[in-house]
């Protein structure tokens, strides 16, 4: 999909916040720092619409950007930065859940992973979640650029095997740095549309 209109609808914390257009949902979901509003913001084609910040754990509401009038991104806070304070980190998951579990229009969540590393105890608990609630994941590994292409298949597997991702389930490389990845990730988005 090339895009040529974003539109940031609002931050919402609550249901009844929730935008009511009806487009379908893809939700973004990410360890802090991992490179979740970098690959948004390739997706979208922005420099900056998603803010990319040094401060983990910054966006702590439900952000919704409205895409071509057909689809929103749904930027959810980052998951897993220990310095957030235990009030913040308390609200955070139940409305993150709140949102997974009730919205009618999420069609898969898109899990942000880093390629060099093995999926995190969080991005486990993660990806468990979607699927005891068998809500579709799209895995995401960016920063491939860091990585020696020779390797990546090598690092894809132990994502698939650290996760113990469902076979229908799809791990897509990403780098936001060199733009790579972005025809493969909006295919897979505008299959499920
Ligand atoms: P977020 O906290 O998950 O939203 O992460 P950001 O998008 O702010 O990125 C965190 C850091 O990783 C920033 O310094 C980015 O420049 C860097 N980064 C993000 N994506 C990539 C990538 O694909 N390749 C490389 N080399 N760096 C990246």
């Amino acid at each position: 999909m090339k895009v040529h209109n974003v539109e940031m609808i609002m931050s919402a914390v609550r249901p009844e916040q929730y935008p009511t257009e009806g487009f379908p949902e893809f939700a973004l979901a990410g360890r802090s720092n991992v490179g979740k509003s970098s690959f948004i913001n390739k997706m979208i084609g922005r420099k900056s619409l998603a803010r990319t910040s040094s401060k983990p754990g910054k966006t702590q509401t439900l952000n919704f950007y409205k895409i071509e009038e057909q689809l929103f991104f749904v930027d959810v806070p980052g998951y897993g930065y220990a310095k957030v304070s235990k009030s913040a980190r308390e609200t955070w998951g139940p409305m993150i859940e709140q949102y997974f579990i009730t919205s009618e229009k999420l069609r898969a969540v898109i899990q942000i992973v880093d390629l060099r590393h093995a999926p995190s105890v969080d991005d486990c608990a993660m990806y468990d979640f979607l699927n005891h609630y068998n809500i579709p994941a799209i895995v995401v590994a960016t920063k491939a650029d860091k990585i020696p292409k020779g390797k990546w298949d090598k690092h894809k597997k132990i994502v698939r095997e650290k996760l113990q991702m469902r076979k229908e389930d799809p791990l897509l490389i990403f780098s936001a740095e060199k733009g790579m990845g972005m025809d493969e990730a909006w295919a897979e988005i505008e299959s499920r549309m």
